[in-house]
């Protein structure tokens, strides 16, 4: 610990303001998602957080790591390959929450533990391909576009049986169950809505007979603005940037 003596002179900069804020915030938010939890009558144990860092910096990163989120997200892979480089901590797990290109597959292998954004057949033949290629198995969802936004990624609903079919004579890939996003301009309920017709698809899909690759223990869905019906609807991971970055100049 510092001596006082050696704390003099030292003002707490706009760097220190910033990890402050992304702390409360952390706090704040890990609060609320406990509060949602419990009102859907589930633990707050069963809703992991995954920090969206792709607002910031990786010294913001840092901080949110500091504060105690080591589940960290980011929607393009080149900055999740930095990011990852240049935030170093054995404890954080990075997930791929945006579309990856197929030539971006290799580089992402190394450094992510799971991709929530594998949204169409051939994409996961390929990720297969490269897994089997550096001797890895992979984690992943499939993204489903359940609102049916023209400008998503992601399966329609019609097309997941056939998916999973064919993604689970993969032997590299082990699929862990569904991500989504809600209808972009929807308000509450249609969010609600959304969740919960994945919910019903992963029930569904899981009532009719896995392959043994394929599991649906988690259902990825619920942003900075829709995370409490998502965690109504069934959640197991939320993915929040916006909320934690709050206040933070950027
Ligand atoms: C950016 C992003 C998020 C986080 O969104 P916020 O509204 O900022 O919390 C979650 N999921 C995906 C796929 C994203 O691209």
């Amino acid at each position: 610990m510092n001596s006082p003596s050696e704390n003099c002179g030292h003002r707490a900069g706009p760097a220190d303001a910033a990890s402050e804020r992304i702390a409360r915030n952390w706090r704040h938010l890990v609060e609320e998602v406990g509060q949602a939890a419990r009102a859907a009558g589930r633990t707050p144990e069963s809703v992991r957080i995954v920090g969206v860092s792709k607002y910031v910096d990786a010294a913001m990163t840092r901080s949110l790591v500091a504060a105690g989120c080591y589940e960290l997200g980011e929607s393009r892979p080149q900055t999740l390959w930095s990011k990852a480089s240049q935030v170093e901590d054995p404890r954080i797990r990075w997930h791929l929450v945006g579309h990856l290109q197929r030539n971006k597959i290799r580089r992402t292998l190394t450094a992510v533990a799971l991709i929530h954004s594998i949204d169409s057949v051939r994409l996961a033949e390929a990720i297969n391909a490269e897994a089997e290629a550096s001797r890895r198995v992979v984690e992943g969802l499939l993204e489903v576009n359940v609102s049916g936004d023209a400008a998503k990624h992601g399966f329609s609903e019609a097309a997941t049986d056939e998916a999973v079919e064919r993604i689970g004579r993969l032997p590299n890939l082990r699929i862990r169950g569904l991500m989504t996003m809600a209808a972009g301009e929807g308000d509450a309920a249609t969010a609600r809505r959304n969740f919960d017709d994945l919910r019903q698809l992963r029930d569904r899909l899981a009532a009719e007979g896995l392959p043994e690759n394929v599991s649906m223990q988690e259902l990825s869905m619920g942003m900075s603005g829709d995370f409490a019906e998502a965690i109504g609807a069934g959640a197991t991971i939320v993915r929040i940037g916006s909320r934690l970055f709050a206040g933070v100049g950027r």
